[in-house]
């Protein structure tokens, strides 16, 4: 996350707010249809850009036939809801791991890394 913690985490839990969610039910909206669909548009517009989906932090580039390689991270939680797609970064599994572990103590109550955010 590129702003202070303390930021983003007021961000997540107000709009969590503002769209019905509690603060631990951020994995809820992450199965929202809202973001199935914002995060299928970030990965078809890479698509669209260099005609295949890589990570954009080191690169790698997953076999397509496994869906679940490459994640689409928030880098600010600022507009969650509502992302621009300037908000979102295509990431692989390791890279996103490592991006969420700096902070294992604030984010295991909601930070599954089974799931896409
Ligand atoms: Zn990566
Ligand atoms: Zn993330």
């Amino acid at each position: 996350m590129p702003r202070s913690n303390w930021q983003e985490h007021k961000w997540r839990r107000d709009r969590l707010w503002e769209l019905g969610l509690k603060r631990d039910e951020y994995g809820k909206y992450l199965e929202s249809p809202h973001w199935q669909e914002c995060r299928k548009l970030k990965l078809d517009e890479q698509r669209d850009v260099v005609g295949y989906n890589f990570c954009e932090k080191c690169g790698r580039r997953p076999e397509a036939t496994r869906k679940t390689a490459l994640n689409v991270h928030h880098l600010t939680y600022e507009r969650l809801g509502n992302e621009l797609l300037d908000d979102l970064q295509i990431i692989c599994r390791p890279c996103h791991d490592k991006e969420h572990g700096r902070d294992l103590e604030t984010q295991k109550r909601w930070y599954d890394p089974r799931r896409f955010e």
